[in-house]
């Protein structure tokens, strides 16, 4: 067994952390005011090649898990709301599009969202269907040389500014639950699409926005996999993503340990520094043990997918455990700061608000013990 990070991407990672300082840090005070990310942040992202994902040939090939995972942690280090940006382009959308697009609309589309040209999305959730995925009600109806799409998905990452999504609908109505859906590709520039972006508090400065589709064509050859195995394809998405996500979210952690770590080296109370207290040199402790559980069981859910093992039980714990460390992590480092924590501009501020958004994307806690239950006991058939 080897935990070590290889030479290659750590060498990696010492640029991507200069990427951040030139392309992010020095940017986000705007993109927090307006809420919003420009596509330049994608394009650059692009042109570095940190989305993690290659094109040969003509056919996207997903690399290292690993590499994603610490690019991941870094970027959510200095913004969790910026990562999950990158996160919905590359793992939701993008991943769909890979996943089970056909070779012709991997070519059409793919490079470009490789190079963070083309910006992309996922919707499912439904106001009816979150955790309950299947519930969806939104209808894509057969018309001559393709499908009319109607129905509301309401909240999808990304939605303000992308150009494709990946969209679920109910093809069939008659079929069973689990035989309903299927998956599209969308232009949401297209005539029907209406999108309108929700105010929110968490993730700040990606968007949330509901998509509202009323008679939006969809060619036929857009139809994304199988008629009918939408509910097993967008499943298939959410255990790939379950992985950068947990990255995501340790990222989190991290940021906020570090500028609680800091601080209470310098914070003077009672004539002695925060960290003088044992009490809360104990607690720093703890939360360090826990994190670096959380980040084993992380390279573990990497190493299975890179391995193309099974590894749906894994996703679901890595991200299980980081959502629940960070939870605590967020709100002991907010704690650190005393009041300073609740000013708004204050770095810590967003943490235990992005912890809290971790806890509902790509599935609650509850949706991650389900399948991690239902995995273990596959093992006891
Ligand atoms: C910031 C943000 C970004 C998002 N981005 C996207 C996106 O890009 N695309 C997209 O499609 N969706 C997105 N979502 C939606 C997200 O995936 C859902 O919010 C999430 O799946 C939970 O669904 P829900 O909100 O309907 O909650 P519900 O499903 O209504 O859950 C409510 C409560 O019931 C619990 N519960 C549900 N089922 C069970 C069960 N079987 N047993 C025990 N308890 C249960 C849940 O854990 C939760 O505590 C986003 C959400 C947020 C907050």
């Amino acid at each position: 067994m080897d935990f070590s990070i290889p030479k290659k991407f750590s060498e990696e990672i010492i640029r991507f952390k200069k990427f951040i300082k030139s392309n992010v840090i020095s940017e986000l005070p705007g993109w927090y005011q307006h809420q919003q990310i420009p596509a330049k942040f994608f394009h650059e992202m692009g042109k570095g090649g940190w989305f993690g994902i290659e094109l040969k040939k003509g056919q996207l090939l997903k690399g290292s898990s690993l590499r994603e995972a610490l690019v991941a942690e870094e970027l959510a280090k200095v913004s969790p709301g910026v990562a999950v940006a990158m996160l919905a382009q590359i793992d939701l959308g993008l991943m769909g599009l890979l996943l089970f697009g056909s070779d012709s609309l991997k070519k059409r589309y793919g490079d470009s969202a490789v190079r963070g040209k083309t910006l992309m999305c996922l919707g499912n959730t439904e106001r009816q269907a979150g955790s309950d995925v299947a519930n969806i009600e939104m209808r894509a109806r057969k018309v001559k040389g393709g499908w009319l799409l109607n129905g509301t998905k309401a909240y999808v990452t990304n939605g303000l500014i992308s150009d494709l999504a990946v969209i679920t609908a109910v093809s069939d109505l008659q079929a069973s639950r689990n035989n309903r859906m299927s998956m599209y590709l969308v232009d949401l520039h297209a005539e029907g699409v209406t999108r309108k972006k929700l105010n929110k508090q968490v993730w700040i400065p990606s968007d949330l926005t509901r998509l509202h589709f009323s008679d939006v064509f969809v060619p036929e050859d857009h139809l994304l996999g199988n008629q009918r195995q939408g509910l097993q394809q967008v499943l298939t998405v959410f255990t790939y993503s379950r992985v950068p996500i947990a990255a995501l979210t340790l990222g989190t952690a991290v940021g906020a340990f570090e500028l609680a770590l800091e601080h209470a080296k310098k914070r003077k109370i009672f004539g002695q520094t925060i960290t003088d207290f044992q009490s809360k040199t104990f607690e720093a402790a703890d939360f360090y043990a826990k994190i670096e559980a959380a980040r084993l069981m992380l390279w573990k859910a990497c190493w299975e997918m890179d391995q193309n093992q099974n590894f749906r039980q894994e996703s679901s714990l890595a991200k299980y455990l980081a959502v629940e460390i960070t939870r605590s992590v967020t709100t002991w480092a907010a704690d650190i700061f005393g009041a300073a924590s609740v000013i708004e501009e204050h770095p810590v501020h967003k943490f235990p608000m992005d912890a809290w958004a971790s806890s509902l994307g790509e599935g609650t806690q509850d949706v991650q013990k389900l399948v991690i239950f239902r995995e273990l006991m596959k093992r006891y058939e």
